[in-house]
């Protein structure tokens, strides 16, 4: 938890310190670092230059799986570590990352085939090392995703992944790093490396909210910035690695896009795999796979042809209620940190495989996927290991996240208490502990809880508005408008607890949804949306 002062104190007490690890980076890869650090006792401080998880880590189809698909390109170790991964994170994260049923239908001259599904199934089975897929026949694909197409439609399979929240799993895993001593700060950007003798020896860094600059100097710097990797890296003399490819999702009411179970089907057009998968009371379809060119500084955004592409492939998939982009509720977009193979390849070709570099002193990890972050933060630090010898103490058997005594509490059902025990972890209990009968009520045709917007505003380093509504919650993804119409009632609970008068509460409100308006909105409604 962040206490009150929190970056005041940070600051007073950084600027003599000689860190073990600078972690360059908030999103997940930097998060399991930090956690994985602090486990084995080593003094660690992380950087983030927006807020947590403002990065791809916000905007990922939150599923954590094995990738059926990667099967298919041969991509067999990321496949298995994924699949286990998945399993231990649904048995230890205590209600963060859920069962989330599969279907997929069977048709008569199209992809997937029958048997190649059932294959693919099989192996990803064996990998789970439980027998768990099941063959449907057409009235049971029917009754499991209502409304699918129904010519030439010969049965189908369902089969069990996992989905998360992704911003909130982030931020529970830096919390835990927290619990060991770790520190961590959103809105502090790295902006120039510091040597000794030619070798990487701290790092400058800019306060994005005061404009401060501070010298920070540590044993290793580790450069988790995802799609931004490149930067740090160029200042050690390395080279171009990253193709940075946009996924964007659409956000609909369930109404509109009744899937009791996910549906993950093969885009008619190109053959990618698109998902349509129930999540925090609503359904996202997702994903597009291409080249970003846009400015990585600025927000990315679903494009109107992207939100069309995905329109295209559900309404194929279901064409008996078409969808239109007028029922979407909300939008967003993310990048890829992909690692470019250098061949002509198509985005969805290239491997999602991370990479690490060790460039003097600095060490660089990118590409992945946030199924594998708890691994991939266990490779980095053992790749440390010349200048952290502490890393032979790294434990691969330690509880991924702390397990909690059970949330029991009269105003609750046994889902509500789950949900808040996964997103929350051990600080459920003290959130509980000062929410009253009102707190507890959930916020209008959605999963929060009042508590949770008072809880993050005093607890959770909220900086920006934007923070509290697209991450700590994700109001602003469920809600149409973004879910300005509660505004109100969120400044009463949580103004007094940011500290913010009324000018810079209408500042935040203002930029909220202007933020909201250019990059969440459905591409049709927002100013000035782009092709
Ligand atoms: C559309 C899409 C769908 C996906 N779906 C899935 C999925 O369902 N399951 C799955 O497992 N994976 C999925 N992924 C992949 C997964 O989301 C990413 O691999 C993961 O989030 C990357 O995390 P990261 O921490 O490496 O990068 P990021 O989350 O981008 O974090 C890097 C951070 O570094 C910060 N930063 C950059 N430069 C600096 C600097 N100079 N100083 C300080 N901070 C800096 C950035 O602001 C950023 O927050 C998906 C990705 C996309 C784009």
């Amino acid at each position: 938890m962040w206490q009150k002062d929190w970056r005041e104190r940070l600051w007073a007490s950084a600027k003599d310190q000689q860190w073990d690890i600078i972690i360059v980076g908030g999103g997940i890869t930097g998060a399991g670092i930090l956690r994985e650090a602090a486990r084995i006792g080593l003094k660690v401080l992380l950087v983030e230059q927006g807020d947590f998880a403002s990065g791809t880590s916000s905007r990922s189809s939150k599923l954590v799986h094995g990738g059926l698909r990667y099967l298919k390109t041969g991509q067999w170790r990321l496949t298995l570590e994924s699949v286990r991964e998945r399993e231990r994170l649904m048995r230890e994260s205590g209600g963060l990352v859920t069962l989330q049923g599969f279907v997929t239908a069977v048709f008569k001259g199209r992809k997937p085939g029958y048997w190649m599904m059932r294959f693919g199934l099989f192996l990803y089975d064996l990998m789970a090392r439980k027998r768990r897929f099941r063959s449907l026949g057409p009235a049971e694909v029917e009754m499991l995703a209502p409304r699918i197409r129904q010519d030439s439609l010969r049965g189908g399979f369902w089969y069990p992944d996992a989905q998360t929240d992704d911003a909130r799993l982030t931020l529970r895993v830096i919390q835990e790093a927290q619990r060991d001593g770790a520190a961590a700060a959103n809105y502090v950007r790295a902006t120039e490396l510091m040597f000794d003798e030619g070798q990487v020896a701290g790092v400058r860094v800019k306060d994005m909210l005061s404009g401060e600059d501070h010298p920070l100097y540590a044993r290793l710097v580790i450069n988790a910035a995802g799609a931004w990797c490149d930067r740090l890296r160029l200042q050690v003399g390395g080279q171009v690695s990253i193709r940075p490819l946009r996924g964007s999702h659409l956000v609909f009411d369930y109404a509109d896009l009744p899937c009791a179970q996910a549906v993950s089907f093969f885009h008619a057009e190109d053959g990618r795999p698109v998902f349509a998968v129930p999540w925090d009371g609503r359904v996202i379809l997702g994903t597009t796979d291409l080249d970003h060119d846009g400015d990585l500084d600025a927000e990315p955004r679903c494009s109107l042809e992207e939100a069309e592409y995905l329109l295209r492939a559900i309404n194929d998939m279901f064409p008996r209620n078409p969808l239109s982009l007028e029922q979407a509720i909300a939008s967003y977009a993310g990048v890829r940190p992909v690692i470019a193979s250098g061949k002509a390849l198509n985005p969805s070709e290239e491997s999602r495989e991370h990479a690490l570099w060790q460039e003097k002193g600095l060490l660089s990890i990118t590409g992945g996927k946030l199924t594998t972050y708890r691994t991939t933060a266990l490779e980095v630090l053992q790749a440390a290991a010349e200048q952290i010898p502490e890393a032979d103490k790294l434990d691969a058997e330690a509880p991924i996240l702390a397990s909690t005594r059970p949330v029991r509490h009269a105003s609750l059902g046994a889902l509500s208490a789950r949900r808040l025990l996964g997103r929350y972890g051990a600080a459920v209990h003290d959130m509980l502990a000062q929410a009253d009968e009102a707190d507890l009520q959930p916020i209008r045709d959605t999963q929060y809880l009042w508590i949770e917007l008072r809880w993050a505003a005093q607890h959770e380093a909220v900086m920006h508005l934007q923070d509290l509504m697209l991450r700590r919650t994700r109001l602003g993804l469920v809600l149409s408008d973004g879910g300005v119409g509660l505004l109100p009632r969120v400044r009463e609970l949580c103004q007094a607890a940011l500290g913010w008068d009324d000018q810079r509460w209408e500042l935040e409100a203002g930029e909220y949804q202007r933020q909201w308006q250019a990059n969440y909105a459905p591409p049709d409604r927002q100013e000035g949306s782009y092709a």
